[in-house]
């Protein structure tokens, strides 16, 4: 294995700085690595030349003394989700198959004025509809842990996991709605943060749930998720609902300087659910001892309204998506068919072929919720009841009884390893969502931040993941424990790129 790989960003810049590597170098590995797990079908669209190009321009700037930011020659790669200008945002689908956007995401301009190196955009779920990766115009994505046996990658940003995971990037963006980052993560064995929202602008970011999305990250380590997070966070006058308090650039201590001492730590008992391996329930417990032994404080907690919240995403998901994708008709948007006879067919055939099965589905469960008649018993009641998920969220971070608090949540990411392909899709799209969703939407209902962390691998030899969730812009807070745990734990990631 090449040991550049296993750097994270802040020891690659510091190599940059000395001249002891050229980014270069760590381009043209990351380019291989990419080219040898090809077969996996996690990029959409590839910018090997550009790369190439971008990677001798930051050589040429390291050189000088003059990088134009912190992450000046690091590869990085963008869901495909995310409008890059000149270049396809397709959303694996056909409806946007052909849209090429005019403008930069806020997020990738940020990443880009920062001098990282952009590798390509990556697979994803039709419009991010889904916990799989696998519902894609281009085909499904493979997971890298065990790729000939055909397990997923999740979803639905499984194509930047994979990105980050094969070593073809340091880190990639995806976008978080009700846990697409954060599965695939825990499928992957990565770090993935889904930050508060509002904390990361939206603008560029094609919508599925606006009230919901965030977009995300997805690293190998926690330093180099808050490289990432400290370059994109803040501000931003194209979003009016992104946060409008200047952002404190978050510095973590050095691992052996971090103290679990008084933490208090809630288990949630509605966490532990039908369904959940018998691999994670035991890893959560070790975990949970392990930080107990740290000194923190281990409390049972309870989330009551946690069981009602997959009706309730499914609901308010299914009404935004209805309303969000009214834009794509054919005339400003999407796919145009050639032959009609009629302005209503027009509309007809392009949306009956632009949208797959999941989507058309959504959009109509979607209009249902809305119709007068109904938007009082749906999707009034489902807003009430995502404020009580929010206030049990509240009651155990902030409540008036201070001793009752507890600082940080822990719980499983998802409820096992990455299934199989095959398993995978003999369910329906909502029923894949209901299970895999179940850990992780709570939190973009509540708007809070998350991180999934990679613990270890099971019997199958797939990554297991835990995450910690944390009370509104907490995110100094969330990244010092994940740090914590992560070093406790010496996830074996880099023995993979060794094994291959
Ligand atoms: N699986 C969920 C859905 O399909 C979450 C998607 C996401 O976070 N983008 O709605």
């Amino acid at each position: 294995m090449n040991k550049l790989i296993s750097l994270n960003i802040n020891q690659l810049v510091q190599c940059y700085k000395t001249k002891s590597v050229d980014p270069k170098d760590v381009t043209k590995l990351c380019l291989d690595l990419s080219h040898r797990y090809k077969h996996l079908n996690y990029f959409i669209s590839r910018c090997d030349e550009q790369a190439a190009e971008q990677a001798q321009q930051s050589s040429e700037r390291w050189q000088k003394g003059k990088p134009m930011g912190e992450l000046d020659g690091i590869p990085i790669a963008v869901k495909d989700n995310f409008c890059v200008k000149g270049l396809p945002t397709t959303c694996a689908s056909r409806m946007l198959e052909n849209f090429v956007p005019s403008y930069n995401a806020t997020p990738f301009n940020r990443l880009n004025d920062a001098g990282a190196v952009f590798m390509g955009k990556t697979n994803l779920d039709e419009f991010s509809m889904g916990s799989g990766a696998v519902d894609s115009i281009f085909g499904p994505t493979k997971n890298v842990w065990r790729s000939d046996d055909g397990h997923i990658a999740g979803g639905s940003s499984g194509g930047s996991a994979v990105a980050v995971a094969s070593g073809s990037c340091f880190a990639a963006l995806g976008s978080d709605t009700g846990g697409s980052v954060r599965n695939p993560a825990s499928y992957c064995g990565l770090i993935g943060l889904k930050p508060t929202y509002g904390l990361v602008s939206r603008h560029g970011l094609i919508p599925l749930v606006n009230s919901m999305d965030v977009p995300a990250i997805l690293t190998r380590t926690v330093d180099d998720c808050v490289a990432i997070l400290n370059t994109i966070a803040g501000p931003d006058s194209n979003d009016a609902t992104c946060m409008r308090k200047r952002y404190s650039q978050i510095e973590l201590s050095d691992v052996d300087d971090i103290s679990m001492k008084n933490i208090r730590i809630g288990i949630p008992k509605e966490y532990h659910c039908n369904g959940l391996a018998k691999e994670v329930l035991d890893t959560w417990i070790k975990i949970a001892d392990i930080l107990e032994d740290g000194g923190a404080n281990v409390v049972d907690i309870s989330l009551p309204n946690t069981e009602s919240s997959i009706f309730v995403y499914t609901i308010l998901n299914q009404s935004e998506v209805s309303s969000n994708m009214a834009r794509y008709d054919g005339i400003e948007y999407g796919y145009r068919t050639k032959e009609w006879s009629s302005t209503e067919q027009f509309f007809a055939i392009n949306r009956q072929i632009g949208f797959n099965s999941v989507l058309k589905n959504r959009i109509l469960c979607g209009n249902y919720f809305l119709l007068s008649k109904n938007f009082e018993k749906y999707y009034l009641k489902a807003l009430k009841v995502r404020r009580a998920i929010r206030n049990d969220f509240d009651s155990v971070f902030h409540n008036k009884d201070k001793t009752q608090n507890v600082d940080l949540i822990l719980t499983p990411t998802t409820l096992s390893d990455a299934p199989l392909y095959s398993d995978f899709t003999k369910n329906s799209n909502r029923d894949q969502c209901a299970v895999q969703d179940y850990c992780t939407q709570a939190a973009n209902m509540a708007g809070i931040p998350a991180i999934a962390i990679p613990i270890r691998l099971s019997d199958r030899g797939l990554p297991l993941s835990l995450q910690l969730m944390g009370p509104r812009n907490s995110e100094k807070q969330l990244l010092t424990a994940a740090k914590w745990i992560e070093n406790q734990v010496n996830f074996p990631f880099f023995q993979f790129l060794e094994g291959n």
